[in-house]
């Protein structure tokens, strides 16, 4: 057999290599391997068949650097499904599973040197070195075209040291040892906290956990499921859920297994994981938490301490799905409807989807949370593949908020045409907030309709010249910025098509916001939270922490403050524009739109204080906003299933985006036409081929963009019929073709 291994190093090069017959190798072993005259590690992707006929004897692995291959039989196992699944090379699931910290040695120090090259090193020096000392040539142009001019010594090769040595006396080059960062969160202090006296649902839900564990001990070889399909926990927000989670995490780790914990975003539940610390916190060592923050170093050191089973809680974003804990009791997936548990680069994979088979592979209990299930998790509790858990009650015995609609079409009338941003209601309920000293919070649902630059005259919008979006105006730095690409311009003063001065901004964003409350509510203190706002570090820590200690009155934020926040003394919430995200052509659009109003109002009233919600709509009728109003998940569920089985939409079909992209506007579409023709040929039953369109974002990022929307009974025949297609077609070089299995972006 063929050994595909990945060679340690910044270049991340890929050779293939043959397996001697007496060696164990399988996808996730180190081995060492020769390369030129030399040896050197790596990390083995994959292992294939020989080529039929070669003309060279393959080069041979040389050994196993440690007897085990790194990653766990089990995850070998959910490598090969997902790269199944969804046509992604294995190749690219054991990077993900095996991240680049873990494959390289030498990143277990705290501490590492690092070398630096001098800032100007006269041409004349690099020739000399490059005739008399190859070597040093070679580390000193690393060097300088790295970053800073500085690189770990690790990645200059292995034998680098007596070369850097001479650099260095030469006054080239200097050499220091460089601190790697340390847990930004080691420093907040967490104060313990005690299991509750569970109420009668919570118990309920607990015991049906509790009762599902996989017993320690004895291991098994290829053991039933115990029985133990998943649960789906659906509690209304402020229903206890995270109290559930962590006395079923107690009693995982009282059988002797360990547990894991998927939350949406690591950055924006703070909360949840300070909650999981708290209740941990005499076992602070074993909870480990994967940021996209952690230095190589620390994510090397973190990785093997739950490889290892020294840190017994893992909580993660989505790749920490794939986070090595030997006796797997628990997976637990909380807010199991975000869009964030889809991964949108190679490999794609769904992480609540992959959470629930390596479950199944483990085997081990698996819970997924929320106030608004998945169409696709609740069409499961229907066909009994899950168990479903209900709380239905707020845990504190208060009632859910009142919820109100504005109608802004009767606004706008008011106003004489102009649509207010506040209506006269959000605006009152404002300033009683402020007058009792309560707080509040508005939600801006900006995606797509942020302030964008129009003509009056000719209607022209200022757009990206690299994709096909309106610019959005910053008023902090007086710009146009595009949200895709990040592109920048300065704001014109007449109308780049016409040349009339009457160009103006149109709709509104958080910064719009800020500048209407600063006018009708002066003495209020607010903050602003978005991506914007957030692009210093801790920024969000800060401003959560100011809110929660109540020198803040009103915060205004986008989707980043809709998740996962518990605030006893918010009793407003404000939506501005909870229609906005309707109008994209999407079929999730609504199921998105209930979630996040429901979620958003879910913040409100979370104390002693009753809650007032008040949504400003321009479609205060549609069933996503009127099942919300009255937290009637069950309700909306309904209405939408039924418009999802007559069109033949998830959960009762899955479905695939195949998309073509290319500087070249003919060539995608052409590509994508050829496409086409293929895959209507021999196509398998129960699969719907949708038609060559534009991409809703046809142009981005220079790229011209079209896509296929195909639809399917069954996910494999899907992936598989479109694998076949892809690997028996050369596509042209400009034009890049990607698949998207069970696709959540349809942009
Ligand atoms: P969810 O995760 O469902 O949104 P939380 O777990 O945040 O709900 O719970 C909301 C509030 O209710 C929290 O302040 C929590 O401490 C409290 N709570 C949860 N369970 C109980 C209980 N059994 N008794 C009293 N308070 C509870
Ligand atoms: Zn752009």
């Amino acid at each position: 057999m063929i050994a595909r291994v990945l060679i340690d190093g910044p270049s991340e090069l890929v050779f293939d290599y043959a397996i001697p017959a007496d060696l164990p190798v399988v996808e996730g072993c180190r081995v060492r391997v020769p390369i030129r005259q030399k040896s050197t590690s790596g990390t083995v992707l994959s292992v294939n068949p020989p080529p039929e006929q070669s003309e060279f004897a393959m080069r041979e692995i040389q050994s196993l650097i440690d007897p085990e291959p790194l990653i766990t039989p089990v995850l070998l196992k959910v490598a090969r499904w997902i790269s199944n699944y969804y046509g992604s090379s294995i190749e690219s699931v054991i990077r993900s599973i095996l991240p680049e910290a873990v494959r390289t040695e030498d990143n277990s120090a705290k501490t590492r040197r690092i070398a630096t090259a001098n800032e100007n090193i006269p041409a004349e020096d690099l020739e000399k070195l490059e005739k008399r000392a190859p070597k040093q040539h070679i580390i000193l142009t690393l060097l300088l075209a790295a970053e800073n001019r500085t690189l770990p010594t690790t990645e200059l090769g292995d034998g680098s040291a007596p070369s850097l040595k001479s650099l260095e006396s030469k006054g080239l080059v200097k050499i220091s040892t460089e601190e790697v960062r340390r847990d930004p969160e080691a420093a907040d202090e967490i104060i313990p906290s005690q299991p509750l006296t569970l109420n009668d649902q919570q118990q309920e839900a607990f015991e049906a956990i509790k009762g599902a564990l996989p017993l320690g001990g004895e291991s098994q070889e290829d053991p039933p499921l115990n029985g133990s399909a998943p649960f789906l926990l659906l509690g209304v927000t402020g229903s206890g859920k995270t109290e559930v989670y962590l006395q079923s995490a107690q009693a995982a780790l009282d059988l002797g297994k360990t547990v894991l914990v998927l939350v949406p975003e690591i950055a924006l539940t703070p909360q949840t994981v300070r909650r999981f610390k708290a209740r941990f916190s005499q076992l602070n060592d074993q909870v480990a938490v994967l940021h996209s923050n952690l230095s190589q170093g620390e994510r090397f050191d973190e990785w093997h301490r739950i490889r290892t089973g020294k840190a017994r809680i893992v909580i993660g974003a989505r790749s920490a799905v794939f986070a090595p804990l030997p006796d797997l009791g628990l997976i637990i997936i909380d807010e199991e409807h975000e869009s964030t548990y889809k991964q949108e680069n190679v490999p794609r994979y769904q992480a609540r989807d992959v959470a629930v088979l390596r479950a199944a592979f483990e085997p081990c209990t698996i819970v997924l949370g929320s106030a608004t299930p998945s169409l696709e998790s609740w069409q499961n509790t229907q066909n009994g593949k899950y168990q479903l858990l209900r709380l239905d009650k707020r845990a504190d015995a208060h009632s859910m908020p009142l919820v109100r609609v504005i109608d802004m079409r009767l606004e706008k009338q008011k106003q004489k045409g102009q649509t207010p941003i506040l209506s006269d209601r959000l605006r009152t309920a404002l300033e009683q907030r402020l007058e009792k000293g309560e707080q509040s919070i508005l939600f801006l649902n900006r995606r797509g309709f942020a302030r964008s630059l129009q003509c009056h005259g000719c209607g022209h919008t200022c757009e990206c010249p690299h994709c096909a979006v309106a610019l959005t105006y910053h008023r902090t730095d007086e710009r146009l910025v595009c949200h895709v690409c990040g592109h920048q311009s300065i704001v014109p003063r007449k109308c780049p098509e016409c040349k009339n001065a009457g160009i103006a901004l149109q709709g509104y964003g958080t910064q719009k916001v800020e500048e209407v409350l600063q006018k009708v509510l002066p003495e209020a203190r607010f903050a602003r939270i978005d991506a914007d706002a957030m692009r210093r570090k801790n920024t969000l820590k800060d401003i959560l922490r100011k809110f929660k200690s109540q020198k803040i009155d009103i915060l205004i934020g986008t989707q980043m403050i809709a998740k996962g926040l518990h605030f006893p003394n918010v009793t407003l919430v404000g939506i501005l524009n909870a229609d906005l995200g309707l109008h994209v052509p999407d079929f999730r659009a609504g199921e998105r739109t209930f979630q996040l109003i429901t979620q958003v109002a879910g913040r409100a009233g979370r104390g002693e204080l009753e809650g007032e919600v008040i949504v400003q709509t321009f479609t205060p009728h549609s069933p996503s906003i009127q099942f919300a109003r009255k937290h009637d998940f069950d309700g909306y569920a309904e209405q939408e299933m039924e418009m999802r089985h007559q069109f033949r939409f998830p959960p009762f079909a899955h479905c695939g985006v195949l998309t073509a992209r290319s500087t070249h506007e003919r060539r995608a579409e052409f590509t994508l036409q050829t496409l086409h023709l293929r895959l209507k040929e021999n196509l398998p039953q129960g699969i719907t081929l949708g038609e060559v369109l534009p991409s809703p974002l046809i142009r981005s990022h220079d790229q011209f963009r079209f896509q296929i929307t195909l639809r399917s009974n069954k996910a494999r025949p899907l992936t598989n019929h479109i694998q076949a297609i892809l690997q028996k077609t050369t596509l042209p070089e400009d034009v890049t073709v990607v698949f998207d299995m069970d696709a959540y972006n349809f942009s």
